[in-house]
């Protein structure tokens, strides 16, 4: 039967049911028609299948499964070849499990350092990040399961996650927050879409007809289903006849009735409706047809694969005097916690259980010529702050007996957590102060830092060696090992600005905002956009890694000098390694404004190729460039303009190492320029500092700026996030006995991370949320009544307790 057919036979009731989940992970079955269930599961860098619960609770244990490294590492190595391998692994997992979709993977700008889901996403900028998830998913989607693009869009931190208001400018929106959604959907497809929690100029995510509708559907061509992130749906029928196809998870029956009741007296289209069943139905028969019982997957080779992208990710951030690679008859003192307890994924859904893991100490023991060469102390105790006089003499100690000190340093659990982002940009102290102990015993110091975004290092100057290794995954101790005693040379560079200190990042004045707005207001001027515009120095710019051999960048071709709009350019250098050892190098393409005076970024990343070559080796590279490569998005118009005027094509090996350049002049008879009407008003144009005002981004955004009012007066409604419950005596109280139900319904766990998390979670719930996550426990009647009485309401409170 043709999916049309099979519309036409479903009753009204079934067709409103499919719209919504089972339960947390399935769609819902018809059995009378041959429509079975499929089930999703998170995503990204890992499958995270729940362990079946007593019923209705969240965070549950999962199911064991490789644990790949998150995308923030990921990014780093820029080899799409890989993005694409671990998708297939992914997929393969998938297969052995049941699952139809991984929902991942995600690719939100890293607007600020302190984004609590930072490690999930892949870069600041949207060229890198598209050009990464196409790659995933396409590997994933080869293998017959599909993909779940997220958070669709401007879901740029945790803080009020489930109710701000993210407002951005279009040129930013086009050019920074949505291109990467873009450009995945347009090359690789995703079977699905998940939209964001937040609301994007006014309407939530996903109720938002111009996002899901009108940009991703009819302007992108996107042909797959979209569903909600867990709990996302506001007013499930708007949502509905705004594109939202499928609500998550499931048993929030109210609302399969509502859409039902808007059928019937004619509020809603049957047309949309069963636009969205088909959109199901496909996905369903899609999800079903690629069952294949008993298949296994091999973990030996995915955890090699997790391993091999490990050491391609790590990132070689400092090296003087060549203390990087180790010999193995050194004599070796490794310090920090983290070196027996990796420090290797992030916390919240994402969480994967890994089916084992390296431990770095063990590794580099492997590698030693004798094991007496090489130590351990702890130096520091990972979970806490406090600086342990006991554990920093032991660590100068064995400092003091060794050759070349290895500290391992990173961000605890807590700092990186689904739910809620970091207070500052730096280290715990006591991190800090062992390296200052250390440096005083030992000249000859490696750090190794595992964490998920960047961070301050006010020691960098007085350490010899830096790796990054991001959240590596399961095997990013052996990758570590690899990459420190030169089994693996380095290749990764950095997806990301590290600025030297969090105030100096575009986003400082305006992150995370609240309580009910945030204004992007540096627009584009996002990452090295901001930073190389600015003129401001960095600690480690986009794009920079170094490796244990040294390349040339020689002979920079470009077809034609001048071009028009429309009319492509193929561009090309030769590389050469001119070190002793075999090495990979990336390849950076970056496109620059002559014109500096419009509102462009000084330059920005147009493509990039990862080559391997060995020792005296040359190869060319080449590149391709369109039309898009050269556009920026007129926000008056509605289009993308190419201004006329001189173009720089640079190659390199970083932002800021630029090391072929040559100027193209495109001839446009239409002579536009991105000048946007705030400029000449403000700080725009020299981005000297980075207090944005209010008065230049309301030119900017072109309409009246929504109001920012203050949570403490306002009336508390079902979209308030329960943390501004606690404003008031009642709502107070409200929010003890919510708290109290909260913990009923959530699987303890096995460490205080977690319960801090969960908590932290349910703060930014609002009460409409917590009725869409319940599965039916939790009823919109009863929220109601609770926000009435946390008004101070008490008579309409019980009168809405009563009611039907
Ligand atoms: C997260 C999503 C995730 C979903 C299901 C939400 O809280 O934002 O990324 O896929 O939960 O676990």
């Amino acid at each position: 039967m043709d999916i049309q057919t099979i519309i036409s036979k479903l009753t009204l009731e079934e067709k409103a049911g499919l719209c919504s989940g089972l339960d947390n992970w399935h769609t819902k079955p018809v059995e009378r028609l041959n429509i079975s269930s499929i089930m999703v599961a998170d995503g990204p860098h890992g499958l995270r299948k729940e362990q079946p619960s007593t019923g209705g609770q969240t965070f549950v244990p999962s199911y064991p499964a490789t644990c790949f490294p998150t995308a923030s590492a990921l990014a780093c190595s820029w080899n799409r070849d890989l993005l694409y391998e671990i998708g297939e692994a992914l997929a393969e997992e998938c297969l052995q499990e049941g699952i139809s979709v991984i929902l991942g993977p995600g690719v939100n700008s890293k607007r600020s350092p302190l984004c609590g889901r930072n490690f999930e996403y892949f870069s600041e900028d949207p060229y890198l990040s598209g050009e990464m998830a196409a790659c995933y998913i396409k590997g994933v989607q080869r293998k017959g399961i599909g993909t779940s693009l997220k958070h669709f869009a401007a879901n740029n931190q945790e803080y009020r996650r489930m109710s701000i208001n993210a407002v951005v400018d279009e040129r930013a929106l086009r050019e920074i927050y949505l291109s990467a959604f873009e450009k995945v959907v347009k090359e690789a497809q995703p079977w699905t879409v998940m939209c964001a929690y937040n609301r994007l100029n006014g309407d939530y995510c996903s109720e938002n007809k111009r996002l899901l509708n009108e940009i991703l559907r009819d302007e992108w061509g996107f042909a797959g289903l979209v569903m909600s992130d867990w709990g996302a749906v506001n007013e499930r029928v708007r949502a509905l006849s705004s594109g939202l196809d499928l609500e998550m998870p499931g048993g929030n029956r109210d609302n399969d009735q509502k859409i039902m009741r808007a059928v019937q007296n004619g509020e809603l289209d049957e047309e949309v409706l069963n636009k969205s069943v088909a959109r199901l139905l496909k996905l369903i028969f899609s999800g079903t047809q690629n069952k294949k019982d008993g298949f296994k997957y091999d973990t030996d080779k995915h955890h090699a694969l997790a391993r091999k992208a490990a050491a391609e990710s790590i990132v070689l951030l400092k090296n003087r005097d060549n203390i990087l690679p180790l010999n193995p008859d050194q004599r070796i003192a490794v310090i920090g916690d983290f070196a027996k307890k990796p420090r290797y994924q992030g916390y919240g859904s994402s969480v994967v259980n890994p089916t084992r893991l390296d431990c770095a100490f063990d590794e580099l023991l492997k590698y030693t010529s004798r094991s007496e060469n090489i130590t351990y102390t702890e130096g520091y105790l990972g979970d806490i702050s406090e600086n342990r006089e006991d554990l920093i003499r032991k660590a100068c100690d064995a400092a003091w007996q060794a050759q070349v000190v290895i500290v391992f340093l990173g961000l605890p659990d807590l700092y990186e957590t689904e739910g809620m982002d970091r207070e500052d940009m730096r280290l715990p102290e006591n991190q800090n102060q062992i390296i200052k102990a250390l440096v005083e015993v030992n000249p000859n110091i490696v750090v190794v830092l595992n964490n998920g975004s960047p961070v301050e290092m006010p020691w960098v100057e007085d350490v010899k060696g830096i790796v990054e290794a991001y959240l590596s995954g399961q095997a990013g101790g052996g990758a570590i090992a690899d990459v420190l005693f030169g089994i693996v040379n380095p290749s990764g560079k950095l997806a990301e600005t590290f600025p030297l200190k969090l105030e100096d990042n575009p986003s400082y004045h305006n992150f995370p905002g609240g309580p009910n707005t945030v204004e992007y207001r540096e627009s584009i001027y996002v990452g090295y956009r901001y930073y190389d515009k600015a003129a401001r120095e960095v600690l480690f710019p986009f794009g920079y890694g170094l490796s244990y051999t040294s390349f040339a960048y020689e002979d920079l071709k470009i077809s034609k000098k001048k071009i028009k709009p429309g009319e492509e350019l193929d561009a090309s250098c030769t590389i050469r390694n001119t070190g002793k050892r075999e090495g990979k190098e990336t390849v950076q393409l970056y496109i620059g404004h002559s014109d500096l005076s419009g509102f462009y970024p000084v330059r920005e990343l147009k493509d990039f190729v990862k080559v391997s070559l060995k020792p005296g080796e040359t190869k060319k590279v080449a590149f391709h460039l369109n039309e898009r490569s050269f556009a920026y998005y007129d926000a008056q118009k509605g289009a993308w303009k190419i201004a006329p005027g001189e173009y720089q094509i640079c190659m390199g090996a970083s932002s800021r190492d630029l090391k072929l350049t040559q100027v193209i002049t495109i001839d446009n008879e239409e002579d536009v320029k991105a000048t946007e009407q705030a400029v000449g008003l403000i700080n725009y144009q020299s981005l000297k500092g980075n207090r944005f005002d209010r008065e230049a981004f309301q030119v900017l955004y072109r309409k009246p700026l929504p109001e920012n009012r203050s949570a403490k007066h306002a009336k508390l409604t079902l979209n308030t996030p329960l943390l501004d419950f606690r404003e008031s005596l009642l709502g107070k109280l409200v929010f003890a006995i919510l708290k109290r139900e909260f913990k009923k319904q959530t699987t303890p766990g096995d460490n205080a991370m977690h319960d801090q998390m969960v908590e932290k979670i349910m703060l930014e719930i609002p009460l409409q949320n917590l009725t869409n996550l319940s599965g039916g426990y939790f009823t919109e009647k009863t929220a109601r009544a609770l926000v009435h009485i946390a008004n101070g309401e008490i008579v309409a409170g019980l009168k809405a307790l009563k009611s039907k």
